[in-house]
């Protein structure tokens, strides 16, 4: 079985950009829109020798009760049960959300392995992206760029590694 690394966050942190990277498609919808993928998205990425399954989810609202945002919620929660390991994005140079708070509640809870992956970090100080994030109580974040690539490779090794 492959692993399932499952990308989570909210709206336009990231995600899709990350998971074409990793598995170097165009299968996810990336846009300047936030929200545009509405579904989730499956691929296979690859590390050395080493095959995994990704996992885009769209950006979800924990509380969400109706209507679209409610249905990616249900998406993004189904996507939480398959994973082994979850990584959770946050951007870099918006900082810290009220959203991205309710989404690290509701991660916490999952008891999933998770990584907090800090994207947009291209030319951003480690020690202020570092310092900011770690109030969610998370761990260390790791800096990376989807657009770049800096820090990906190290990030799924990191994630992969116990698997
Ligand atoms: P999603 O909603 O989380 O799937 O986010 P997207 O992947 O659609 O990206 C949202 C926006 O952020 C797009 O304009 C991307 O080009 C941009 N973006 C993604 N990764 C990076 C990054 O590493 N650095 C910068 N500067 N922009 C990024
Ligand atoms: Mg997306």
């Amino acid at each position: 079985m492959k692993p399932t690394i499952v990308l989570v966050g909210r709206p336009n942190v990231g995600k899709s950009t990350l998971f074409n990277r990793l598995t170097r498609t165009r299968d996810a919808l990336v846009a300047d829109l936030p929200g545009l993928t509405r579904d989730r998205h499956y691929g296979i990425g690859r590390v050395g020798e080493r095959d995994y399954l990704v996992v885009d989810t769209a950006g979800f609202d924990p509380v969400a009760k109706v209507g679209i945002m409610h249905e990616m919620a249900q998406q993004a929660e189904r996507a939480i049960e398959e994973a082994d390991v979850l990584l959770f994005l946050v951007d870099g140079r918006t900082g810290l959300t009220p959203h991205d708070e309710q989404i690290a509640a509701r991660l916490r809870r999952s008891g999933r392995p998770l990584y907090l992956v800090v994207n947009k970090a291209e030319g951003l100080r480690r020690e202020v992206v570092a310092a900011e994030f770690h109030a969610l109580g998370l761990g260390a974040p790791l800096a990376v760029s989807a657009t770049h690539g800096d820090g990906v490779t190290q990030l799924v090794e990191e994630a992969l590694a116990s698997f």
